[in-house]
This record gives structure tokens, C-alpha cells and sequence, in this order.
């Protein structure tokens, strides 16, 4: 992933991939980098359950980072305007509205490094604004991959399982959760109910 270290005078990243691909370490693991070379990072997630606080960006292999929680409700305008930051993470990204991708534009134009890391896809295996419009406007994307847990391929999609069965196409776009409600599967084992 050589091509996102390299340092420009503002641009996007975009680290996309399912559920469980591992955008999160690859979002810390370039914030760390960032810090050691001294420059000034500030990282930020959407709240996603109605929670206001300081929180951390955490990865399933222990990696931390502590992060600024965006509110449903709060102007992300005013948060993210007269930032003092080389380097703006955002993790989560498909958890905001698509003023997202404006905003990451204006800051990419002001000269900041804008890292997003988020899914692409619905469960039902749509494009998931605004992460697809934010891949369109950025300079570099890395689209991660897990593995199918049904046949061990490379997986790209979001299996929601109600009760251990696939999700009907009808049920709410947004269900947050983890490893109890999804898995990652490949195309060819993904399934949505229908009918
Ligand atoms: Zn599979």
C-alpha cells in the first residue's frame, strides 16, 4: 500500500472492503505511521448510538485510538470546520449522511490528508452511500477483502442473519452490529431473502 504514503498537498483515501476485511487496522495502522512522523492527526466516528463522547477507534486486534464522536444531530459543517490537523481519519464512514463527501472534499482541497475507512455495500449487497461517492472523489482507494465463512473465498460482502437465517431484502438498511447479526461471504454465498 505504498501509494497512500505518499505525501501530497490534500487528497482522499479511501479503505473499503466488508464487514470483518480489517479497514479499521489498516485506518490505525496509517495514523500511527502518521503520528511518528510528527505530524498532527485527529480522528473521528460517527455516533451510532445516540451517544456524545470521547471514544476510541478500536480494532479486533487490540489497536486503539482515541476518537472525536460525531452526533447524529451535530452540523458536521461546524466540526469539521478550522480544523488544525495534517492528517483527518474518519472511520465508519457509511454511518454519515452523504454531506460527508463534500465535507472531505473541502478539507482534501485545504490541503489535509482525509483517510475514510467504511463498507460499500448494504446487506442486501448495494452500492452504501456515501462511501461509493467518497471512492469516486478520492485519489487512492484500498477495497479490503475478509473470507467467506461458508467456503473460505475472498468475501466483499455483508451477510445479515436474523436468527441465523439471511436477512429478508425488506428489513432496514442500517442494523448495527457484529459478529452475532453478520458475517462476510463471498458472492457466491451471499443471500438475501426475497418473497
Ligand atoms: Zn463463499
Amino acid at each position: 500500500m505504498a501509494s497512500t504514503e505518499v505525501q501530497t498537498d490534500g487528497h482522499i483515501e479511501v479503505i473499503t472492503g466488508s464487514m470483518f476485511s480489517g479497514k479499521t487496522e489498516e485506518l490505525i495502522r496509517r495514523i500511527e505511521r502518521a503520528e511518528i512522523a510528527g505530524q498532527d492527526v485527529k480522528v473521528f466516528k460517527p455516533s451510532i448510538d445516540d451517544r456524545y463522547s470521547e471514544e476510541e477507534v478500536g480494532s479486533h486486534n487490540g489497536s486503539k485510538w482515541k476518537a472525536y464522536v460525531v452526533d447524529q444531530d451535530e452540523d458536521i459543517d461546524s466540526v469539521f470546520s478550522n480544523l488544525e490537523a495534517d492528517v483527518i481519519a474518519i472511520d465508519e464512514a457509511n454511518f454519515f449522511d452523504k454531506s460527508l463527501v463534500e465535507r472531505c472534499q473541502q478539507l482534501a482541497d485545504g490541503g489535509k490528508r482525509v483517510i475514510v475507512s467504511g463498507i460499500d455495500q448494504t446487506f442486501r449487497g448495494e452500492p452504501f452511500e456515501p462511501v461509493p461517492s467518497l471512492m469516486a472523489s478520492a485519489e487512492y482507494i484500498d477495497k479490503l477483502r475478509a473470507i467467506c465463512t461458508e467456503c473460505g473465498k475472498p468475501a466483499t460482502k455483508n451477510q445479515r442473519l436474523i436468527n441465523g437465517e439471511p436477512a429478508h431484502a425488506d428489513a432496514p438498511t442500517v442494523d448495527v452490529g457484529g459478529k452475532e447479526k453478520y458475517q462476510a461471504r463471498c458472492r457466491h454465498c451471499h443471500e438475501v431473502k426475497t418473497g
